[in-house]
């Protein structure tokens, strides 16, 4: 199902690409998790990527930046072409290999990490001191992604409103900043929740549809490109383009 869905949208995104006409103006803000280690629920093996793909995929973006005039910038609203990307989940590659690989290049990356992982004792997330040193890596910033990984949507939203808030309150407390961004575990979000977001004190959420963001999206509800591990660089290059926006799935 998966596969099928992907060639479709393989072979839609290259007719498109041949369709008259600039791409679409706004910011993309692309998804990833690890680098490295093996992820959560990641039942179609497209999220779980090696420092090859990794490697890959920046080397592609960085030609994209420079051919489009698309600059990195940092994870928010903004209403250009920039090129925003984020972390899901808070893996522990992400101080070993994302920070270091892409600050050296001198791009900007946000982590969005869940509080409860730091404490698990699961080697494969960021300890509360692992999480600490990544927010000292020039160009990382850290949002929130739910205290507890729980789908908000599936909560009463008395329950979601705490979640969020726990999230921003134990991010705030081990980083002594404040944590104003967020993405909604599995993407899953509705108005109530949005609302929540925003009584807690969020500025900028990032949920999963497909889609770019200009100054009429919704702050709290930012649009994602799904980057996936076996991408090919003209995959890559239409993602960021925004010829597989059809998409607009919600996950
Ligand atoms: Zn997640």
């Amino acid at each position: 199902m998966f596969t099928a869905k992907r060639q479709v949208a393989t072979v839609v995104g290259n007719c498109l690409r041949m369709l008259p006409g600039s791409p679409v103006a706004g910011q993309r803000v692309l998804m990833y998790h690890a680098v490295g280690n093996r992820v959560d629920g990641d039942v179609n093996n497209i999220y779980t990527m090696s420092r090859a793909d990794f490697l890959r995929h920046i080397e592609t973006l960085q030609a994209v930046s420079a051919k489009f005039s698309m600059p990195f910038a940092p994870f928010r609203q903004l209403n250009n072409t920039e090129i925003a990307l984020t972390f899901d989940d808070g893996y522990a590659d992400a101080l070993s290999t994302i920070g270091p690989e892409l600050s050296k290049r001198g791009i900007p990356f946000h982590v969005f990490v869940t509080p409860e992982k730091l404490t698990s004792g699961d080697p494969r997330y960021l300890s509360t001191p692992e999480l600490r040193e990544l927010a000292t890596i020039p160009g990382a910033t850290i949002g929130a992604h739910g205290a507890t990984h729980r789908s908000l949507t599936s909560l009463n939203i008395a329950d979601a409103e705490a979640d969020l808030r726990s999230s921003k309150q134990q991010l705030e407390d081990v980083l002594q900043t404040p944590i104003t961004t967020m993405s909604y575990p599995y993407g899953h979000v509705n108005s109530e929740v949005r609302a929540a977001a925003q009584r807690v004190g969020f500025t900028a959420a990032a949920c999963s549809k497909w889609g770019v963001n200009n100054e009429h999206s919704d702050a709290l509800l930012l649009n994602r490109l799904d980057m996936w591990a076996g991408d090919n660089s003209r995959t890559i290059e239409n993602k960021v383009l925004g010829y597989w926006n059809f998409l607009g799935r919600r996950t």
